[in-house]
């Protein structure tokens, strides 16, 4: 028999994972297309979160303002099964669910996107880059690891400006005892470090055709994936499996 679950945590990616979309390009495709072009040749080059932070200076700088950077985060693509999927969840009391957002995103679009939706209380911490608009409308935006200080030692790939494993290991220290149960959903080739770090009685809901599925499938036995992994592709899915729980 299972053991039973009285406290589970949820882990969210955002983006492509809550989200029905990716909040760093939407930005960018909705209000310059052209700098959305100019960041794809530029990504070979420059750190991605420091290519965000330079591309909204360059935004602001055409004087796009931060009226319309969050009017563009609001009509992004969000699935409305997203929003009673958790919303059921988080309302139900056996097992006690926690939530989690774990992204490359950051705070502002964040914030503003859960707001929109009425889960501005979903979680118990977000983990992000920090970000904030100044008052002349630009939105100020720095790695949540920062660069002239200690890095982090990942040796499974994770970009330079934050480890989400290390960053779930973390979280898990700060909210002891162990979670009964982890769920972590995700989509993107930086979710495989933190699912290598969960057990056999946690799962993981990996979005389909995206990079995540792709590392799983190329890398998760040599690495030793314990975990459960059930695949999804549309957020009803999500919503169906929480439901299960
Ligand atoms: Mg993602
Ligand atoms: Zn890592």
């Amino acid at each position: 028999m299972a053991p039973t679950v009285e406290r589970q945590l949820i882990v969210f990616d955002f983006d492509w994972s809550m989200a029905d979309q990716d909040t760093d390009r939407w930005i960018f495709e909705v209000l310059a297309p052209d700098i959305r072009r100019k960041m794809k040749t530029l990504q070979e080059e420059i750190q991605w979160t420091d290519l965000i932070a330079q591309s909204l200076a360059e935004l602001h700088a055409r004087g796009r303002t931060q009226e319309e950077i969050q009017h563009t985060l609001r009509i992004m693509p969000f699935h409305p099964a997203m929003v009673r999927g958790v919303t059921k969840l988080k309302e139900a009391s056996n097992p006690h669910t926690t939530f989690f957002c774990l992204s490359n995103a950051n705070s502002v679009f964040i914030s503003t996107i859960l707001e929109s939706k009425g889960l501005q209380g979903l979680f118990e911490e977000i983990v992000t880059n920090p970000a904030h608009f100044q008052p002349s409308g630009l939105l100020k935006l720095r790695r949540r690891i920062d660069p002239n200080g200690p890095q982090h030692d990942c040796k499974i790939g994770c970009s330079p400006n934050m480890c989400k494993g290390e960053e779930l290991d973390a979280f898990l220290k700060r909210h002891q005892p162990d979670y009964d149960r982890i769920i972590y959903v995700g989509d993107g080739s930086n979710d495989f470090c933190p699912i290598l770090r969960m057990r056999s009685q946690d799962m993981v809901l990996c979005r389909r055709f995206r990079g995540l599925e792709h590392r799983i499938a190329k890398e998760g036995e040599e690495r030793g994936l314990k975990c459960q992994v059930k695949y999804w592709a549309g957020a009803w899915e999500v919503e169906e499996i929480f439901a299960s729980l």
